[in-house]
């Protein structure tokens, strides 16, 4: 028995630098290639741009939700412990 997925394996890895991170833009040897954080290509400096809003809101993100909510998740986790415990 073949399996069909056995023979795409090798095809469904991202290849680095072939295609652009946002938008799956096929890039071309002699294309312009932005960089972003070092091993991240894009198509263009939009693109790029784009993916660095991104990056930069999901951080703030985790910053503003890191921050605040960690005595609250220790004290639950500890009410949960013990719930548990007393089961
Ligand atoms: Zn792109």
């Amino acid at each position: 028995m073949r399996s069909p997925s056995l023979s795409y394996a090798g095809c469904e890895e991202p290849h680095f630098l072939e295609a652009c991170h946002l938008c799956s833009k096929s890039l071309g040897h002699n294309s312009d290639i932005f960089m972003y954080r070092g091993n991240t290509p894009f198509c263009s400096q939009e693109c790029r741009q784009e993916q660095i809003g991104i990056d930069e809101a999901r951080e703030r993100r985790c910053r503003k939700a890191s921050k605040k909510p960690t005595s609250e998740i220790k004290k639950s986790s500890t009410i949960q412990t013990e719930s548990l415990v007393m089961a």
